[in-house]
């Protein structure tokens, strides 16, 4: 058989569950612990809880491989106690498979399935500031990863996407389209119960919200997990576009210094140096401070923000965003070339397992009650007639293009050859047909009559 981190790369896969981290660079290690994260860190995602209702014995498959690949000694599937189908959809093949995979079973807090926060409850041990689970000896994927390399051990590079539709639709959905699917395809056919809407492309904390016209020729990528759609104006939407000169604002001028975005922070519940208060206190003389090492030592710790958005979507009381406010500062200390020194061994505080943020209290702060116990169990496919594929899907540089317009490809034909020797990955034909239009960011294909 090819070398399984060979067959991982040629077949273009990237986590399917966050970033896109090209998977045949994260299983180039030795690891003791291998954690498949199932526990769909985001309130309202379908996608993965499908995934293992639906295939568990061949995640399990591809799961055993890759563990052996890694030499794992521990080998868990994370997810969360409430997910009673899908716990006894993965112990059936355990059993039947004789699998040495063990369930860990968690609450349902927020974010669970953040990488850092998974391996610190599976192993104890917190990831270093802006390290890797490796620092720790973990590797872990998701559940739609390994549904991924199964189809690669057969033969089958990633061509198409699972994904839900949820929110303000008839019933929520869980679709199985070819890549490069357009969004409003996605939205249509699980049938809008609104003429006008805004739509989250991911979760409604980490997500990117879209409005109006810039839903027009948003395409599914190997990462596109969920949309959420949601009414227009909605809270979340109105969050996301509040300018930056306005949050700065309201930072220097509302934050009362009660410390809640710190005490809640998930990063600094694992140890790290992250104080958001300070952040924000600091704010008022950020335009002051000319020497470097003084901007670092006021405005550091932000580097060690992860963006998942509880400081300013669930512990402020003042209605402030840290988040934002951190990520305007991690631009300033990129631009002054400053990397603040990582603490290499955190350790976790003790205030860490009675400060996990309940998803349903968080859902409700979110106004999103609505939506909260509707689920989707059934899958569709979409059979588009032209597909518009992003070049670049992962985290890392764009490939080679292999293509030309004018050319006949059959689905799975590549397309775009992996960058050697750099963070990178093929992208494959994700139908049948002819070339259209390449033009820099994206291939077209159309559908030809047969
Ligand atoms: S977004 Fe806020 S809560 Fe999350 S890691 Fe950053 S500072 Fe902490
Ligand atoms: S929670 Fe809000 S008000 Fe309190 S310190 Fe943080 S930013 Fe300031």
């Amino acid at each position: 058989m090819m070398n399984l981190i060979e067959t991982v790369k040629d077949a273009g896969i990237v986590g399917a569950g966050g970033a896109g981290f090209p998977t045949h660079v994260k299983i180039s290690a030795k690891a003791q612990v291998f954690i498949i994260n199932a526990a769909e860190c985001e309130p309202l995602i379908e996608t993965d809880k499908y995934l293992m209702r639906t295939f568990p014995n061949e995640i399990l498959e591809a799961a055993q491989i890759v563990a052996e690949h890694l030499g794992a000694e521990h080998k868990v599937i994370a997810l969360k106690s409430k997910y009673q189908k899908e716990i006894q959809a993965l112990q059936k093949a355990i059993n039947e498979t004789s699998s040495s995979f063990k369930l860990v079973m968690m609450n349902s807090f927020y974010p669970a399935g953040d990488e850092q926060t998974l391996v610190q409850l599976v192993t104890g041990r917190s990831v270093p500031e802006r390290g890797l689970p490796l620092d720790v000896g973990a590797v872990v994927s998701n559940v739609g990863t390994m549904l991924n390399v199964y189809q690669a051990l057969k033969g089958n590079p990633v061509t198409d996407k699972y994904l839900s539709v949820v929110g303000e639709v008839a019933q929520p959905i869980m679709l199985h389209v070819p890549l490069g699917t357009t969004l409003q395809e996605c939205i249509n056919q699980a049938g809008p119960t609104l003429a006008e809407y805004d739509i989250i492309v991911g979760g409604p904390m980490m997500g990117k919200v879209y409005r109006g016209n810039n839903i027009q020729g948003l395409t599914v990528t190997k990462t596109t997990g969920n949309i959420l759609v949601l009414p227009k104006n909605h809270y979340l939407v109105k969050c996301a576009e509040l300018p930056l000169p306005s949050i700065i604002a309201q930072t220097k001028s509302a934050c009362v210094q009660c410390k809640m975005c710190t005490d809640m922070c998930p990063r600094y519940l694992i140890g790290h140096k992250i104080r958001p208060n300070m952040v924000m206190r600091n704010m008022y003389r950020e335009k002051l401070i000319v020497d470097d090492s003084e901007y670092e030592v006021a405005f550091g710790d932000a580097a060690n923000c992860c963006d998942c958005g509880v400081c300013e979507m669930f512990a402020c009381p003042m209605g402030l965003s840290p988040r934002k406010v951190n990520s305007y500062v991690k631009g300033q200390l990129a631009g002054r070339g400053l990397k603040p020194a990582s603490n290499k061994a955190p350790v976790a505080l003790e205030e860490l397992l009675y400060r996990r943020i309940p998803t349903e209290r968080l859902v409700a702060r979110l106004d999103l009650m609505n939506y909260f116990n509707a689920h989707a169990d059934d899958c569709v496919s979409i059979e588009p007639e032209c597909v518009s594929i992003l070049m670049k899907q992962h985290i890392g540089v764009s490939g080679d293009v292999c293509v030309t317009v004018g050319d006949k490809v059959q689905k799975g034909d590549l397309m775009v050859k992996a960058k050697e020797g750099a963070l990178s990955a093929n992208v494959h034909a994700s139908i049948k047909g002819r070339i259209t239009s390449v033009d820099g960011e994206r291939i077209v294909i159309n559908k030809e009559k047969e």
